[in-house]
């Protein structure tokens, strides 16, 4: 029987390693405190009861709109337990925003901390719980008996439901099964060797796929034990880096960790693995990680909507640049516009099927139809390429591609190439409109020095390295690009401050 097929629910799963492993450290936390697994138990079925008795019912969206805490994470499993969705929400989000969460989950059950004004005008029921893990939620589950029962439920079930940043238009809500969330969790355990004698180094949000769904299921399939950070904050990272073996991040971790002078290989003796995702790392923070460690991150490939499709092997070689290979179960192919298959080595969309791919978006089939190939495939909307020997890159996604005098700029090579230059710390392209060649190429880079790039003598530095056409028509040099709690470079933040770069009249088109 293949690994990742799916033989009980995820919460039966996770149960049955909590229950083999109750005294075992779970969770350690900032102030050396531990939660051990039966702990983590007990807690979780404190809050199913909680919500039990405000009335949420299997298939009820439960709302979470909360800082890490580990109550958090209790109120997580309480709902896998009863078959509740849940439905994590960033913290940042506004009033405007929570209101467009709240009225299209619907949901029972409404846990945080802020706006809570908005919550009570949709007469949803609201707990509360703050970073310290105190509120409402809190005080209730004290005085609540466990609760015991399990909820049935099948692989098709929905589990939780992640909302897509939507920088491009309406946030979706990608609806995820237990089938989608247990397979993925067993391949990655077994792909990446988690062991219970690993120490997870967590230090991302849990309101993302990435935290909650990657991190958290592999700690805890495991059986394995987390330091469980509430923020990320570089210098915390490194004074945890000697007790931890595993390091999940994003990009920005990494690139932030080689500032710090303390970095080296005495401070990642222990560790075995980082892993990188969520947001391109670039060859250049590839290789001065491995000159300053010794140690090659690997780097994976996921999304919201798929959970993880491909990752760089934990034995074999990791190529920078690239996201590896397509996980066991999960096949990648790229298509043309029509959704035809290209040949390798060659550019298209990226598309796959597997049994970690969402049946869905919540309360909008026509977003998901769009979204779907007849033969079931999924159109990621990532555009990339496929090597002779299967390992996938990605060159950005679709709607960033640049199409400059009808010819396809991909920002992913054009970075790559300005990334090597002297000086340039950071670096993003864009295309925005331009009179003649219906986009031009912009680079926004950041410079070790500070002082700013010329474009010129960036274009003469790329001769011989880049075709003319993919070479920035006008570089702009910044403090700092503009980027997401989960490391992503906001483009189209980029695209709207240059917009009229080359409009005429401007100064440097
Ligand atoms: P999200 O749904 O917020 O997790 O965002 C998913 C998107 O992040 C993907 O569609 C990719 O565009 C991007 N992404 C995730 N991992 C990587 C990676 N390793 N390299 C480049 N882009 C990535």
């Amino acid at each position: 029987m293949p690994k990742f097929f799916v033989s009980e629910s995820l919460y039966e799963r996770l149960r049955h390693v909590a229950l083999a492993n109750v005294d075992q450290t779970c969770l350690r936390l900032p102030d050396g405190s531990v939660i051990s697994y039966g702990g983590l138990l007990e807690q979780s079925r404190l809050v199913a009861s909680v919500l039990v008795g405000n009335g949420v019912v299997q298939g009820d969206r439960v709302v979470t709109h909360c800082e890490k805490t580990p109550l958090t994470l209790a109120l997580y499993l309480a709902c896998l337990q009863i078959g509740a969705i849940y439905v994590p929400l960033n913290t940042s989000y506004t009033p405007t925003e929570l209101a467009y969460f709240l009225d299209n989950a619907r949901p029972k059950l409404y846990v945080g901390g802020e706006y809570l004004d908005v919550v009570a005008e949709r007469g949803i029921t609201q707990l509360t719980l703050d970073a310290s893990g105190s509120g409402t939620l809190f005080e209730t589950a004290q005085d609540a008996n466990p609760y015991e029962a399990t909820a049935t439920q099948s692989a098709e079930d929905v589990a939780a439901i992640l909302y897509t940043s939507g920088t491009t238009g309406q946030s979706k809500g990608a609806m995820l099964t237990h089938g989608n969330l247990l397979s993925n969790a067993e391949t990655l355990n077994e792909i990446w060797g988690f062991r219970q004698d690993d120490v997870l180094l967590h230090a991302l949000p849990i309101y993302h796929v990435h935290g909650l769904f990657v991190a958290v299921h592999c700690v805890m399939l495991s059986g394995c034990s987390m330091i469980f950070q509430q923020k990320f904050v570089v210098e915390e990272l490194l004074h945890e880096l000697p007790n931890a073996t595993v390091l999940m991040g994003v990009p920005t971790f990494y690139t932030r960790l080689l500032t710090q002078a303390g970095f080296d290989r005495t401070r990642v003796r222990n560790m075995r693995l980082f892993i990188s995702g969520s947001a391109p790392l670039t060859e250049q923070t590839f290789r001065q990680f491995h000159e300053r460690t010794g140690m090659e991150i690997l780097e994976r490939y996921g999304m919201s909507e798929t959970l993880m499709n491909t990752s760089n092997p934990l034995l074999g070689e990791r190529k920078a640049g690239t996201v590896g290979f397509p996980l066991p179960g999960v096949s990648v192919r790229i298509t043309d516009d029509n959704g035809n298959e290209l040949p390798n080595n060659e550019i298209g969309g990226i598309e796959l099927t597997g049994p970690n791919v969402f049946p869905g978006y919540w309360r909008m089939p026509e977003k998901t139809a769009e979204e779907f190939r007849a033969d079931g495939h999924f159109i990621t909307g990532d555009m990339g390429v496929k090597d002779d020997e299967g390992r996938i890159s990605i060159v950005g996604r679709e709607k960033d591609l640049v199409i400059s005098g009808g010819l396809n700029v991909y920002p992913a090579e054009v970075e790559t190439a300005i990334g090597d230059l002297a000086d340039v710390n950071d670096v993003a392209v864009i295309g925005v409109p331009h009179p003649d060649f219906g986009e031009g190429v912009v680079a926004v880079v950041v410079t070790d020095t500070g002082e700013p790039l010329d474009t010129q003598r960036v274009r003469g530095q790329l001769k011989g390295v880049l075709a003319g056409f993919k070479q920035p028509q006008h570089v702009e040099t910044v403090a700092e690009l503009p980027r997401n709690a989960m490391g992503k470079i906001q483009k189209n933040v980029l695209r709207e401050r240059y917009q009229h770069a080359f409009a005429k009249g401007a100064t440097h088109a």
